[in-house]
């Protein structure tokens, strides 16, 4: 019988460890499939944070380096230039990204970096026991916000991918999320066009991916899908936020 299916590899034997339903798998998936398809697994290093994020260094069949928390794209930076002829991409939570990390979300676009980086949204601080996160909703419930995410004291989420395409050096931005069929295709689309572009050496790529966390919202996986779909897609800018005229001509 022919086998029409199989794991992708892009990514190891290991089986992912993380909660059940947790969509890090679907995006881990997503991005093993880009590596293959784009034959590239033997000439990329991915680069990973703390958070459960981090757990991905297990995952992929390429190169993995861990860092600290927020600092992948300062580490990613340094792979690039020192080795660019690598693929270099990171592989961040909102949690990660969208605070201790932000400076250098901003300063990495700014200068142009060569490299992919990718955000895992879920709204929230994963690992560490669902404490409230800079992308988390006004109202959310929390670890650290049991009333609900008061905006006047805590501010209001941040929308990291508009602020990235406001920057110059960044050539390709991207809002997707997974949470049904179509838009797990559009995510892979958007992943593999921000390897694309760092392939034609373009500038900076980003992509935001929203994501669940079953545990620490306290839902079951297809409540969480459906969370997802009511509260984050209606507040966060979603599509292709930025492509310059030579990342639409790839
Ligand atoms: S804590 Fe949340 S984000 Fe982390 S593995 Fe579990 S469900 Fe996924």
């Amino acid at each position: 019988m022919e086998k029409i299916f199989s794991r992708t590899k892009g990514l190891t034997s290991l089986p992912f460890h993380y909660c059940p339903g947790c969509t890090h798998g679907i995006i881990h998936r997503l991005i093993g499939e880009v590596l293959e398809e784009l034959d590239i697994i033997g000439d990329t290093i991915g680069v990973a944070p703390v958070g459960c994020a981090g757990f991905s260094l297990d995952f992929f069949s390429c190169d993995f380096v861990g860092a600290a928390h927020g600092r992948a794209q300062a580490v990613a930076t340094g792979m690039k230039r020192a080795l660019p002829e690598k693929l270099v991409f990171t592989y961040q939570g909102d949690g990660d990204i969208c605070a201790i990390g932000t400076s250098h979300a901003i300063h990495t676009a700014a200068r142009a970096e060569k490299i992919t980086s990718i955000m895992v949204n879920n709204a929230i601080f994963g690992m560490t026991g669902g404490q409230m996160a800079p992308t988390t909703l006004a109202g959310q419930i929390t670890a650290t916000s049991p009333y609900g995410r008061n905006c006047q004291l805590a501010g209001n989420p941040i929308d990291l991918p508009k602020i990235i395409a406001t920057l110059d050096g960044a050539v390709y931005v991207a809002a997707v999320s997974v949470d049904s069929p179509q838009q797990i295709i559009a995510a892979k689309k958007a992943i593999k066009k921000g390897f694309q572009v760092q392939q034609a050496g373009l500038g900076f790529a980003f992509i935001s991916i929203l994501s669940t966390c079953p545990t620490n919202w306290g839902l079951s996986p297809v409540e969480s899908l459906k969370w997802l779909r009511q509260n984050m897609l209606p507040l966060y800018q979603m599509g292709e936020l930025k492509a310059t005229k030579e990342v639409s001509a790839l």
